[in-house]
């Protein structure tokens, strides 16, 4: 079996330890004589793992009991819309700062349904920073202010948050989620969907404050409303079953052979510098993005000429360094180093790129 080392943006990489067990357990669930896949979702046993699940996250995330955890479907790009049907009810008003598409998306959607303002956007230069914003631009009213976390497209993060008070604070942690400690306590909403840094496709993640629950819009789809997910301990309709029992299996492994997210971020952090250590010292590659706002989980990086780019990411491929194409709308490349990639892996990278400017030079 040849394993490649994957860079994918989403889907992407999980640890080899959860598809072993999973493989394992893929015919007979602990003595169930199931597979996860096939049990009912009200089955004891199949409630015994999301249970499990929802205590897992909350444990390595430190959420607060004031907070629901929600499985839901739909996507990070379906709660653009949950969002202000749920949470646009009072001024109908919400902020925004735009840092890339996700932003952009999020913000388009809120504007279908109430007064949509941005009050920061670095669309100037393509997203490559995060935009200094000023307070005495909030809405003071705003019934949400919402931000994209870690940009997956352009590689950029947030490292401060802006204060907006009693607005609740909504944030898109789609591919920032467990890569690092988190204060939940400062956010309304965090939400993200699964397939970055938690499991495979087909899983969102919410963890709202309970006091934002119960107040949608008249019109909101009984589905849309985070009430009816709540009421029902995400057991409304089906639940994503086998996403969540990877889900987690992902969360037992960051709790037992990481450590935490303490040592997870540890980790991250070491695993990003050998890769942009390499790019500031390298004369053929760069990174795009403004050092102080680099992500540590999407690293986008060029060479300036694109003939050389496509060379790169056909030879990488070939030898076993895979979706390092950066995303349509920029070109380049990418590496996406989510939790699950091993620091080998990157530090095997970043030999092959010496070794592909030696040979290009
Ligand atoms: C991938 C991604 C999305 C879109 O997620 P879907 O689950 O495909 O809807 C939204 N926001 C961010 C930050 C992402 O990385």
């Amino acid at each position: 079996m040849a394993r490649v080392y994957n860079f994918s943006a989403g889907p992407s990489v999980l640890p080899e330890s959860v598809l072993k067990r999973a493989a394992e357990e893929m015919l007979d669930y602990q003595g169930s004589g199931q597979s996860v896949m096939e049990m009912s979702h009200r089955s004891k046993v199949y409630d015994a793992i999301i249970k499990e699940c929802e205590a897992l996250l909350r444990e390595i995330m430190n959420i607060p009991d004031n907070y629901k955890v929600l499985f839901l479907q739909g996507g990070a790009s379906s709660q653009f819309a949950m969002i202000p049907l749920n949470l646009l009810n009072k001024s109908g008003k919400a902020d925004f700062i735009l840092t890339g598409q996700w932003a952009t998306k999020a913000y388009k959607e809120a504007a279908r349904y109430g007064e949509a303002n941005v009050v920061a956007s670095s669309k100037d230069k393509t997203f490559s920073y995060i935009p200094e914003w000023n307070e005495a631009d909030f809405t003071k009213d705003a019934d949400y202010f919402h931000i994209c976390m870690n940009n997956t497209i352009y590689g950029t993060k947030f490292t401060k948050l802006p204060e907006t008070g009693d607005v609740p604070l909504v944030a898109d942690v789609s591919s920032c989620i467990l890569s690092e400690p988190i204060d939940v306590s400062r956010f309304g909403i965090l939400y993200a969907g699964a397939q970055k840094n938690m499991a495979p496709a087909g899983l969102t993640v919410v963890i709202i404050r309970e006091d934002l629950i119960g107040n949608a819009q008249e019109i909101t789809p009984t589905m849309f409303n985070y009430q009816t997910h709540a009421d029902n301990d995400s057991m409304f309709n089906t639940p994503p079953c086998y996403t969540i029992y990877v889900c987690k299996l992902v969360l037992e492994w960051l709790k037992n052979e990481i450590g935490g997210l303490e040592k997870m971020k540890a980790i991250n952090e070491k695993k990003a510098a050998i890769l942009y250590d390499f790019l500031d010292s390298s004369k053929m590659f760069k990174g795009t993005v403004e050092k102080k706002d680099r992500s540590l989980m999407n690293v986008p990086f060029v060479t300036g000429d694109e003939e050389l780019d496509a060379k790169f990411v056909k030879e990488a491929t070939a030898a076993g360094f895979v979706n390092l194409k950066g995303h349509r709308s920029v070109g380049g490349m990418r590496a996406s180093i989510y939790n699950a990639m091993p620091t080998e892996g990157v530090e095997k990278l970043v030999a092959f790129m010496k070794a592909f400017e030696e040979a290009n030079a």
